[in-house]
């Protein structure tokens, strides 16, 4: 037997528990490329499942799905773009791997395939020095586009999705509850797709002024102001359609009142697991209420299409870059609320 290559992977072991560990370097299967991970980010989903809170991740387990690297090695097949998968190639990648063929996948819903895995929850992820990807899941960046920015292809387009889900008109109005990750990347993502009405809440002030930097025509701050009368006095009517980015019992109870009668309602957050609504409230203003998970193909092409136009730069308030062995703090830190940057992005190689 050959021996088997090492590298550095920061490996989750249980709750509350994570080291830089020697793992070994993943095998390729026909139509993968190993990529040597350059950038990869902390999703909030990772926290969840840093905790133990998560089913779908099983210690010992090396996360990491929001990445962009370098191909190194290729054992054939073809980039997403249909170009062949050479070596030296940057890319960022789908982690959503489908397969194509169940009815789900079928009727385009490949964000709900019955056999859908995770790069970084059902195979190893990206926190670590390499990661074996299928290539027709890979998108080769542009030179403009930095690893940092591409590997933020993933929860933009998850945000997108949820935008895309209101069916949010231009001449209409949007409001984002919670200005994580999520709800800002939605914020920018209804600013590029011409929605001039965007109104974001928070409890965070340093969120909200990000929010504000990036076009929001409103903020509201929970802590000091109530979000329906707020609403009220900004558009008496309500808000046409609404994204609840946290997953609250109390922001799904805001999502519903703020909104117009016969409006729209996306739930992306995750945070409580049940939550009780006024049903028939729901039925008498025909309040729509739609999920969104993740995204399909063409949500992480628009995603990837916007980064690569510029729509996201680096900025120091937002995005804060670690190396790879501040990993097990950078997961500490953040469960315990002592970031203060939206997203931070492990830098890798
Ligand atoms: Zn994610
Ligand atoms: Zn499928």
């Amino acid at each position: 037997m050959s021996e088997t290559k090492q590298m550095e992977a920061l490996v989750w072991l249980g709750p509350r528990e994570m080291k830089m560990q020697q793992a070994a370097i993943p095998q390729l299967h026909p139509g993968e490329v190993l990529i040597a991970v350059r950038a990869a980010g902390i999703c909030g989903s990772e926290l969840s499942g840093y905790l133990g809170q998560n089913s779908l991740r099983v210690p010992p387990l090396v996360m990491g799905h929001e990445a962009a690297g370098e191909v190194i090695q290729s054992a054939g097949g073809t980039f997403a773009d249909g170009s062949p998968a050479h070596i030296g190639t940057r890319v960022t990648f789908n982690p959503l791997v489908t397969c194509g063929e169940c009815d789900r996948c079928r009727v385009g819903l490949t964000n709900l395939c019955r056999q859908r895995q995770l790069i970084g929850a059902h195979r190893p992820g990206a926190f670590a020095q390499f990661v074996a990807v299928p290539a027709v899941q890979c998108y080769p960046l542009p030179a403009n586009l930095s690893d940092t920015i591409a590997s933020l292809t993933e929860p933009l387009a998850c945000s997108l999705r949820a935008v895309k889900l209101t069916q949010v008109q231009p001449d209409q109005s949007l409001l984002i509850l919670g200005a994580g990750p999520i709800g800002l990347f939605a914020l920018i993502a209804a600013r590029a797709e011409g929605i001039k009405r965007v109104y974001v809440s928070d409890l965070s002030e340093s969120r909200l002024a990000v929010a504000r930097q990036w076009g929001a025509t409103e903020t509201i701050n929970v802590q000091k102001q109530d979000v329906q009368a707020t609403i009220q006095k900004i558009t008496p009517d309500g808000v046409d359609t609404v994204i609840d980015a946290v997953g609250a019992n109390v922001t799904r109870a805001q999502a519903v009142q703020a909104v117009v009668p016969g409006g729209t309602v996306v739930f992306i957050g995750l945070h409580d697991e049940t939550s009780s609504l006024a049903t028939n409230y729901l039925v008498r203003q025909e309040i729509t209420i739609r999920g969104s998970f993740s995204y399909d193909q063409s949500d992480f092409k628009r995603a990837f299409d916007l980064l690569a136009q510029g729509l996201l730069q680096p900025g120091t308030e937002w995005l804060e870059e670690r190396p790879l062995a501040a990993g097990p703090s950078s997961f500490a830190q953040l469960v315990d609320g002592q970031v203060t940057a939206t997203k931070i992005v492990l830098r890798i190689n």
